[in-house]
């Protein structure tokens, strides 16, 4: 039997989904709210007697494997080992047939299992090291119970003792070298760099070890320091958050990202079971996916003041451009851990305070905000106008449209401009300096149309007709080549940059519209939309790649379009 059959055939897409989605019935259907983006009124449908589902906003859909790669962000292998479980099918018996034509797949799957076998290596040994034990319980004045939850086991000074634990467990070495845990020295020996070392296991978001971190325990001045696996094909930094499997089982309705493990730990030692951390690297937009699945609600938590200020801020235009709003928390006198660890008898009281200034943290654009225009009044015209440069370097990562212009007043209240004048300064300083790298692939005037309906920015026009529009767009979005915009503003795939001028064309809009009577702006939108549609599908119709049967659809749609009245 095939494996990919027999999970289609044992697990219903209905019973699936509906862990992830509230689903209503519908007539035959299932309809709920697009997990894979925001919206208010349901486009997801899931089909019982298909067995698949489909957005008609997003247009993510297919069957159930699917389903569970773009929900729980993992790879085809991985979703099929999560739905085998689910429908308590045992994988290892289809090994001969299946698993051993991917040699990739069985890579990953022995790689998996060395860091399981190091894991318990490094286990054994904390206990035969006193130090390091005495180092984590007293020094760093953890309990057991999280030495336990977070696996800080030890890896001995010798260094081939690890790689002879992992030989004689039958690894070869080939498959060892790969697992990252292991270097080739020039004179062809392999050593292992995880030597004498506190170790800090790293899981994936389904609890896998996939790659290990250590420090340095017995020299103060580089605790700071870890050093980690290097990237293998189990472990893509940009795709792993530290305790993620841990934090997505959280009570609590946030998320709190911070710099380092420790910071995880510390807090989950006062009650925050809710933290994670980036493995050394820079926030990216798969991580800030994978937080999203848990929750929108993301409080930053850094150390330091300068630690936000300076290179963090990427951060925040990252969360911005995948419309998170993240809150920003000042970690206080963390390093005075001693002091933290004595505080047992008032804890409650001292975890309780926590939260509450946690789940209180300032919205990190206000913060942003509130920062660069202290002392504005005082400043000269220079200096004050490289301020609202910075501003502005932020505010034009938001997306959304109402969003930004909160943030316009916010300013405008705050330094007594009017909002309207903000806004041109805005747009004058954004042209001033050109943003890089665009690719002018699209026309300038190819933006405009499509900027409607990103981020459903019509319907701040409330155009009753457009939803007849909106359905000729649907029926005629799979004959648009990949890079045509208005096919990426549907389908969720629009760059950075593509943002920007989106962004900007969103705005000109607003200013050709705010004046208007709301007939006028009906018809002036309707009848600018028709035209763009009867382009695009004159253009349609003339192209060779277009078969004729296919035409004869797109010709009956363009007569359609044609009779559409204003
Ligand atoms: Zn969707």
């Amino acid at each position: 039997m095939n494996l990919i059959d027999d999970i289609l055939n044992s697990v219903d897409i209905v019973d699936i989904i509906s862990n992830y989605v509230d689903l209503k019935k519908s007539w035959r259907n299932f309809v709920g709210l697009c997990p894979f983006h925001s919206e208010k009124t349901p486009s997801f449908v899931v089909s019982p007697d298909k067995q698949i589902f489909k957005c008609f906003w997003c247009w993510k859909g297919w069957n159930v494997i699917t389903f569970i790669k773009e929900i729980e962000n993992v790879d085809f292998f991985d979703a099929i080992k999560i739905l085998a479980e689910k429908a308590w099918i045992d994988i290892k018996k289809y090994k001969t047939n299946f698993w051993n034509h991917n040699s990739e797949i069985n890579t990953k799957e022995e790689l998996l299992k060395i860091n399981k076998a190091a894991l318990n290596f490094f286990h054994k040994n904390i206990f035969e090291n006193e130090k390091a034990l005495s180092y984590l319980v007293k020094e760093r004045k953890l309990s057991k119970e999280l030495i336990i939850k977070y696996k800080l086991w030890y890896a001995p000074a010798e260094s081939n003792k690890l790689i002879n634990y992992l030989l004689d467990k039958g690894f070869s070495q080939e498959v060892i070298l790969k697992s990252g845990l292991w270097k080739q020295s020039s004179s062809w020996s392999i050593y292992s760099f995880f030597t004498n070392r506190i170790i800090f296991p790293i899981f994936n978001q389904l609890g896998e070890i996939v790659a290990f971190s250590w420090r340095i325990f017995d020299n103060q001045t580089t605790w700071w320091k870890y050093i980690n696996t290097p990237e293998t094909i189990l472990y893509h930094k940009s795709n792993i958050l530290y305790n993620y499997h841990n934090a997505k089982k959280t009570k609590k309705n946030y998320i709190i990202v911070c710099e380092g493990y420790m910071d995880v730990i510390w807090l989950d030692r006062l009650g925050f079971d809710n933290a994670v951390a980036t493995c050394g690297t820079a926030l990216t937009p798969q991580h800030i996916k994978l937080l999203k699945r848990i929750t929108s609600n993301i409080v930053f938590a850094f150390d330091s003041d300068e630690a936000w200020k300076q290179a963090s801020l990427r951060w925040l235009q990252i969360a911005l451009e995948n419309w998170v709003y993240p809150k920003v928390f000042n970690i206080p006198e963390w390093k005075d851990f001693d002091e933290l660890a004595n505080l047992k008898e008032n804890d409650e009281k001292f975890k309780n305070d926590l939260e509450i200034q946690i789940k209180n943290s300032p919205d990190w654009v206000s913060f942003f905000i509130d920062n660069i225009l202290e002392n504005y009044k005082t400043s000269s015209p220079t200096q004050k106008e490289s301020k609202l440069q910075q501003i502005f370097d932020i505010l034009k990562k938001i997306t959304n449209y109402s969003i930004f212009w909160d943030y316009l007043e916010y300013i405008g209240n705050k330094i007594n401009i009017h909002p309207n004048i903000l806004y041109q300064q805005f747009k004058k300083l954004k042209t001033y300096k050109k943003p890089e790298n665009i690719s002018e692939t699209n026309n300038k005037n190819d933006y405009i149309i499509p900027s409607l309906f990103y981020n459903d920015f019509y319907e701040k026009f409330k155009i009753e007709k457009i939803t007849d529009l909106l359905e000729i767009i649907f029926s005629i979005l799979d004959f648009l080549p990949e890079q045509h915009l208005l096919k990426k503003v549907f389908t969720n795939q629009v760059s950075f940059e593509e943002k920007e001028k989106i962004l900007q064309s969103q705005l000109q809009w607003e200013e050709n519209l705010h004046w208007r009577t709301k007939e006028k702006i009906n018809n002036k939108l309707l009848n600018e939309v028709k035209i763009y549609l009867i382009h695009i599908l004159m253009e349609l119709i003339k192209s060779p790649s277009i078969e004729t049967d296919k035409k004869a659809n797109l010709m009956i749609i363009l007569n359609q379009l044609r009779k559409f009245t204003i």
